[in-house]
């Protein structure tokens, strides 16, 4: 039909899938901006990336989200990957231009966006934290140019000495990295003005747990948490009882989102209309 415009195909793809709160979070941001593209969700098992590539590619996909367990697998059939990808080494979304798949991470630039809604200068604070995985990484490489003092504290120690050590050819301030306990915990955060959590400690059904109590949290400390099911995690529930600020990790998927639908769409992403999109979605489920 002359004028009309070809759909383009988006997708989630990770193992399990089902749960995603990307398709509803990108299409309404799509139809908010009357863009014709189409965001699915696809499972695709860890042994069966390689095929699923092949076909995605074949159909001509538009742009991926890539999810558990494919992030770091993913890179070896990407054409290209951008270098603060390469320096986390994940990739967390996907554009496919001209046939050539190029790869990016945005979920540090997503924790950022999220953090600076609450603490818009990040010079010189003093950043505490936890975990050393596949979140922490990105976020750890995307602070390496806000010239912050940044503790890592693990709980497989040498993880986070790793860590730490990967970052400091790259790291504007200091980095140095430790194994999460009782003791590191009660020695860096009295002197922190921002506490993240990136482990995955306080995810549904685990709701219950946390790493820090309200006794190791004062009035103006930061506390963001990656974990975004549910909403208010243990740990914010325990930040909010201390008098802190609070930052979940829903934001930080909505804004990875909008920087990945920047770089499939050219356009700035509705975050307002995304945010909603999410909360809607997890009032629905809960
Ligand atoms: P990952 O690569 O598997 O890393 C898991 C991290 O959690 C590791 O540092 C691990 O420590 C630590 N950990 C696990 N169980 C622990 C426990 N009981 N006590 C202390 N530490 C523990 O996972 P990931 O991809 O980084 O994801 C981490 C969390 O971030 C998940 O909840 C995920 O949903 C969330 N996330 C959120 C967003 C978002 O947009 N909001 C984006 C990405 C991830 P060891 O090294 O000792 O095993």
């Amino acid at each position: 039909m002359e004028g009309a415009s070809k759909t383009r195909l988006c997708a989630v793809i990770g193992d399990p899938i089902e749960h995603s709160l990307s398709p509803a979070m990108h299409n309404a941001a799509f139809k908010a901006l009357d863009l014709n593209y189409t965001y699915i969700a696809i499972r695709v098992e860890k042994q069966k990336l390689r095929e699923a590539l092949g076909w995605l590619r074949n159909v001509g996909i538009h742009g991926l989200s890539v999810t558990m367990p494919h992030k770091i697998d993913i890179m070896k059939y990407l054409d290209q990957i951008d270098r603060l990808a390469e320096d986390i080494d994940a990739v967390n979304t996907v554009h496919n231009k001209n046939g050539k798949l190029l790869g990016y991470n945005t979920d540090g630039i997503g924790a950022l966006k999220a953090l600076k809604e609450k603490v818009p200068t990040l010079r010189g604070k003093k950043v505490v934290m936890l975990g050393a995985g596949g979140a922490a990484r990105a976020i750890a490489f995307t602070l390496a140019s806000e010239d912050v003092e940044l503790t890592i504290l693990n709980r497989t120690g040498n993880k986070a000495v790793q860590l730490a050590n990967s970052l400091k050819k790259r790291f504007r301030g200091t980095v140095s990295g430790e194994k999460l306990e009782k003791k590191t915990l009660q020695t860096a955060l009295p002197n922190a003005d921002i506490l993240i959590n990136a482990t995955e400690v306080g995810m549904s059904p685990n709701t219950n747990e946390t790493l820090v109590t309200r006794d190791l949290m004062k009035p103006g400390l930061a506390v963001f948490d990656a974990v975004y099911i549910p909403l208010e995690t243990k740990l914010l529930q325990e930040a909010a009882a201390a008098g802190a600020i609070t930052v979940n990790g829903a934001k930080m998927l909505v804004y990875q989102g909008a920087e990945a639908f920047k770089i499939w769409t050219g356009r700035d992403a509705p975050t307002e209309v995304m945010w909603n999109a999410v909360l809607d979605e997890l009032r629905r489920r809960t």
